[in-house]
């Protein structure tokens, strides 16, 4: 708010009114959920590095947090957006409630942040957060309010296409919502879904710093394109992040062979009962040979090996969890 009032200030002195309309907008950046609000949680395969706060379950799953995705987006935006001379103001700055205090009630963490947002007199508002619905939902879709001017439309509108050009991931659109901080902010105001973390490939790209940091880039990115007016959209932004490989950690086995010719009878009596299956070839350091694995499934989570398991012991067939092979 300093340098624009600055900016204004100059612009008086000078007795130049046009000075002064060009002064950068400021950009309200609300970090999503905080404090006991979590967000929606994601699943990494275990001991996965993010920089983020760690966060585990009781049994121990390596967890991402919507929250500090969010505030670590906004962090990398504020810091994007200040040093192209952007004023910003952020709805929280550390893990709590908006306004930076204590979560007392969803309403209360709600309206605190749209207080900062319209007592600071911002021209824009841009909330980050990240999605969740099934394992398998997947992409970028950001929102305005149903009533929204045509400011908002176009904010929302070049924000989500800078985005999606640097995730690569699904375009879901740009939609409409009566989101409490889009209904009652008195500025142009915009809330963008990254990515699912509902969606463990999804979650892996969030865990990493360059993702959430070109998530933060292309926010700004389509507020400055907003700010210039310019309708055309952008062409392209080299290749998309290379998904993480998602680190195979276990297998269930329905047997194992010293022959390849044993392994196939097993495959097709499983086939016989519906069962897919697959034949891997492993050493065992135990046995000091190739042994032939009759594979029904390979999970990164051990609650879908054991549903798995359960399926294939139903059918009387010897169904085992072992650790999978780390992919190369
Ligand atoms: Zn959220």
């Amino acid at each position: 708010m300093r340098l624009r009032t600055l900016l204004a200030a100059a612009a008086l002195l000078a007795g130049s009114a046009g000075a002064a309309a060009a002064a950068l907008p400021l950009v309200a950046i609300d970090p999503g959920h905080g404090g006991a609000d979590s967000g929606a949680v994601g699943v990494l395969p275990a001991g996965t590095p993010s920089g983020l706060p760690p966060r585990a379950d009781a049994r121990g799953r390596t967890l991402i947090y919507e929250k500090d995705v969010t505030l670590d987006i906004a962090r990398r935006l504020d810091a994007w957006l200040r040093a192209r001379a952007f004023p910003t103001v952020m709805t929280r700055t550390q893990d709590l409630a908006g306004g930076d205090r204590p979560y007392t009630s969803q309403i209360a963490d709600l309206r605190a942040r749209v207080d900062v947002a319209n007592r600071a007199g911002a021209d824009l508002f841009v909330s980050i957060h990240e999605n969740a619905l099934s394992a398998t939902s997947s992409g970028t879709e950001t929102y305005h309010f149903y009533y929204a001017g045509a400011a908002a439309r176009s904010l929302a509108v070049a924000v989500h296409q800078e985005v999606v050009v640097r995730l690569g991931l699904p375009d879901r659109g740009v939609k409409q919502a009566g989101f409490y901080v889009l209904k009652n902010t008195v500025m142009p105001a915009i809330l963008l879904e990254g990515a699912f973390l509902s969606n463990p490939a999804e979650a892996a790209l969030l865990a990493r710093p360059d993702v959430r940091q070109r998530i933060a880039e292309g926010v700004g990115a389509g507020i400055v394109r907003h700010q210039q007016g310019i309708r055309t959209p952008p062409t392209g932004y080299g290749p998309p992040p290379r998904p993480a490989p998602l680190v195979i950690r276990y297998w269930v086995t329905a047997g194992m062979f010293k022959s390849r010719g044993q392994a196939r009878a097993r495959v097709a009596a499983l086939t016989r009962r519906r069962v897919e299956a697959v034949i891997r070839s492993r050493w065992s350091p135990r046995l000091r040979r190739t042994m032939f694995y009759v594979v029904t499934g390979q999970y990164v989570f051990l609650q879908s090996a054991r549903t798995d398991r359960a399926k294939v012991r139903a059918l009387r067939f010897p169904a085992r969890i072992i650790g999978a092979p780390a992919r190369r």
